[in-house]
């Protein structure tokens, strides 16, 4: 089978994406992972994704769907790719599926990991730390656990983290551009949407349920 995996900062992707890969034998393909290759192969498209990125651009479309056709069709992987990150626009969707139709192949799950910007900002923002014993609450979902902490509620200090404001303003950013492509998704049959909110082993049996229809 063939995944999609989409997911905004914050969602866990990455940790179901390796999830699946162990528990399937599957291959997880991310094109930035394969532009290094590229580059650190020193190969002839290597240099020329270095020199478009010496100008401040990414690696065009051309470029992507060129290595994506070389890993898709390589017998060792065959009906059996996780997509990471990509596709990235509606061109890139096009295209992916004109290179799996032309080796019979075709994607079998699409899955969305959705969390809202409301429980990001919960997560991420209501971030508190007992400075007695380092301890990690979070003020919005563990308030019980903060009240009945033996150190005392004196020591929950919140920590200033410069990367929240990052996370979230990649949180809309993610949103922003990937909606167009969950678009053009969202009809079909096999594309599902999973609350990334629940804890990391109840998404990975949702997961499983999914893959065994
Ligand atoms: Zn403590």
């Amino acid at each position: 089978m063939n995944v999609i995996i989409f997911g905004p900062p914050g969602a866990g992707k990455g940790t179901q994406a390796q999830y699946i890969v162990n528990k399937f034998n599957l291959h997880q393909v991310s094109t930035g992972d394969l532009l290094r290759s590229e580059i650190k192969n020193r190969t002839d498209t290597g240099k020329e994704i270095e020199h478009i990125i010496s100008k401040g651009d990414f690696a065009t479309d051309d470029i992507v769907n060129r290595l994506l056709k070389k890993v898709i069709t390589n017998s060792n992987y065959r009906n059996r790719i996780v997509f990471d990150g990509y596709p990235r626009n509606i061109n890139q969707a096009e295209n992916l599926e004109i290179i799996l139709n032309s080796d019979n192949q075709s994607i079998n799950f699409i899955l969305f990991l959705k969390v809202s910007r409301d429980i990001l900002e919960k997560r991420i923002l209501g971030r508190v730390t007992c400075e007695k014993c380092n301890k990690i609450f979070n003020k919005f979902i563990d308030s019980n656990e903060i009240d009945n902490h033996p150190c005392g509620e004196n020591y929950m200090i919140k920590r200033k983290d410069d990367n929240e404001e990052t996370i979230i303003n990649r949180y809309d950013e993610y949103m922003k551009k990937t909606k167009p492509v969950l678009d053009f998704y969202s009809s079909r049959s096999y594309f599902h949407e999973i609350d990334g909110s629940n804890k990391i082993e109840q998404i990975s049996r949702k997961i499983e349920q999914i893959f065994k229809v």
